[in-house]
């Protein structure tokens, strides 16, 4: 963090925390000696409930108010949002977790008949290195008409936004993923499986993944996109691909149909995608592309793990492992490829 970003960050939690208190205080039944002020120490925040073991996220399972210290778009449709907590506190997230974000709903989002706002909740995979210090950063995509994209859309440095965590968004895979025994070994291998917004919870766990000392897992993301102005965190992949060469592989796939090849328009008319070219891999992650692109199982009996994992839309899920939330299907492309249940993780 440059010396700059450090002093706005505390010119912002001082304006936060005088302007906001108030508010905090009558939206959240949350004690404000846990909550209003900076705390250097976690016990402040005994007696609330978590949605994993420590060490704790941040975010309890109540609603707490932190505020925005930038906001950035990175793509044309989407942006990144950083987020202030207290000096020297990280958002220590079990990984791989989402948390939740309160949403004010906007008036002019068919909601200006003079009834009360509602809150609308929407779950968000923070994408940087959990263990950051004094502030984390979200990725939301805008949606056209979208509440929470319309209400991110207008946040500003100095606004308060309030998150929570619950257990049915913490992973029962999490970090470090294999046997501890296995975690320096680099047979141990992911394939991940992302599509746009799907990348978060990758970039999130590629930190701990990749950074950990002693950690050699290697990691294979085949990263599928309608055009390459639709890649999401782009400079931050290709930052640890650059750094991590021997164990991160990225492979992005254009292509708004399953036929899509490089140098055909876009979807949306006019934009082209660019000429056919060695950077990318054009149509959608199909059997072919995993069997080439991405780790094979392992074999039974054979040292170190190899697990899928998927994150995207439901087309996705459907067609690589039969649904998002059942057990994999024989008929799926992961189980034709010889994948079984147990190594097949779903974001
Ligand atoms: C566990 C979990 C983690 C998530 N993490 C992230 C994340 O890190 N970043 C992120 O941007 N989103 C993430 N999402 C999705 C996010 O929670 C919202 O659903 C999304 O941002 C849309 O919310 P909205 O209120 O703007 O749109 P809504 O008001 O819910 O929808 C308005 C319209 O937007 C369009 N729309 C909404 N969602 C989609 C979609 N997925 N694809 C195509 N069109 C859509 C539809 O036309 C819809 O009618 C996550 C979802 C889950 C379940």
């Amino acid at each position: 963090m440059t010396a700059n970003t450090a002093s706005s960050l505390k010119r912002c939690w001082i304006l936060f925390w005088t302007v906001s208190v108030a508010v905090v205080a009558a939206e959240e039944p949350v004690s404000l000696a846990h909550h209003g002020f900076p705390v250097e120490d976690k016990t402040a925040l005994a007696g609330l409930q978590y949605a994993a073991d420590p060490p704790h996220c941040y975010f309890p399972t109540q609603f707490v108010s932190v505020p925005v210290i930038a906001s950035r778009h990175t793509t044309h449709d989407s942006k990144i949002v950083t987020f202030g907590l207290p000096e020297g506190m990280s958002l220590d997230l079990p990984v791989s977790s989402a948390i939740v974000m309160k949403v004010l709903e906007d008036e002019q989002d068919g909601n200006d008949s003079g009834k009360k706002k509602r809150d609308v909740m929407r779950p968000y995979n923070p994408i940087s290195n959990s263990r950051r210090e004094g502030s984390f950063d979200i990725l939301v995509k805008i949606y056209p008409g979208g509440k929470a994209g319309t209400y991110v859309g207008q946040l500003k440095a100095g606004d308060a936004v309030s998150f929570k965590q619950t257990k049915p968004n913490v992973k029962k895979f999490r970090y470090p993923f294999f046997d501890s025994s296995n975690d320096d070994d680099a047979r141990n291998t992911i394939t991940m499986i992302a599509g746009g917004t799907g990348v978060a919870p990758m970039l999130q766990a590629l930190y701990p993944l990749l950074e950990t000392p002693g950690d050699r897992t290697r990691v294979r993301l085949l990263y599928g996109n309608k055009s390459a102005e639709d890649i999401l965190l782009r400079p931050e992949l290709d930052e640890l691909a650059r750094r991590y060469p021997d164990r991160l592989r990225i492979h992005y796939v254009i292509g708004d149909t399953a036929e899509h090849t490089g140098g055909t328009e876009c979807a949306g008319g006019a934009e082209v995608c660019g000429t056919e070219s060695d950077e990318y891999e054009y149509g959608w992650i199909d059997e072919e592309k995993i069997r080439r692109l991405g780790f094979p199982p392992a074999d039974p009996g054979q040292d170190g793990s190899s697990a899928v994992w998927i994150c995207g839309v439901d087309a996705m899920y459907n067609s690589l492992a039969g649904s998002r939330l059942k057990r994999i299907t024989q008929e799926s492309t992961l189980y034709r490829l010889g994948y079984r249940d147990d190594a097949v993780w779903r974001s």
